[in-house]
């Protein structure tokens, strides 16, 4: 993965909606049987077809301790946040590998190229309009972002947070 842009002070919203990164590719979640790192990733016969959708087979697989896991279609896939101590995966419901507590609340990111999303957002000064407020946008993955990531107050502890996250893909 490239380093995060020198110039960071424009951030242009992709408009990804708020499945966008869950859906359509690898989610990172600790491994349910030695707790290292592992993905969630779609089946091969569905992943070359086409985008990835939310229908698409998941299996959970593992590099660390050889786990390679179906997912259990009698289980809903749901994704929750509000109330959760932990942020886990919609199809296995294994707690999500990029997340970290911070004064304010959880942060989390399905996978690497979330993460990247959020650390440019967040590193974006340019915000007095906010335009993340105006209606339309409200659904997207940045609309819907809590308020306390978006102040300014909090910029630093979130981008230490964002840090954090990004030094435990390491591993
Ligand atoms: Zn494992």
């Amino acid at each position: 993965m490239p380093a995060a842009s020198a110039s960071p002070l424009r951030f242009r919203d992709p408009g990804h909606d708020k499945y966008h990164f869950a859906s359509s590719g690898t989610v990172l979640v600790r491994c349910p049987r030695c707790e290292r790192q592992a993905q969630v990733v779609p089946e091969p016969r569905d992943a070359g077809s086409a985008t990835p959708t939310w229908s698409t087979e998941r299996r959970l697989v593992c590099r660390h301790c050889g786990l390679s896991r179906k997912r259990d279609r009698t289980r809903p896939i749901a994704s929750y946040w509000y109330g959760n101590p932990e942020m886990n995966d919609p199809y296995f419901q294994a707690p999500l590998w990029l997340q970290t507590r911070t004064r304010h609340g959880l942060l989390w990111a399905y996978n690497p190229e979330h993460l990247d999303l959020l650390r440019r957002f967040v590193q974006a000064t340019l915000r007095e309009h906010d335009p993340w407020y105006e209606p339309w946008r409200k659904m997207g993955t940045i609309g819907r972002l809590p308020a306390w990531i978006k102040q300014a107050k909090n910029r630093d502890e979130v981008l230490r947070g964002l840090d954090r996250m990004r030094e435990s893909l390491v591993s």
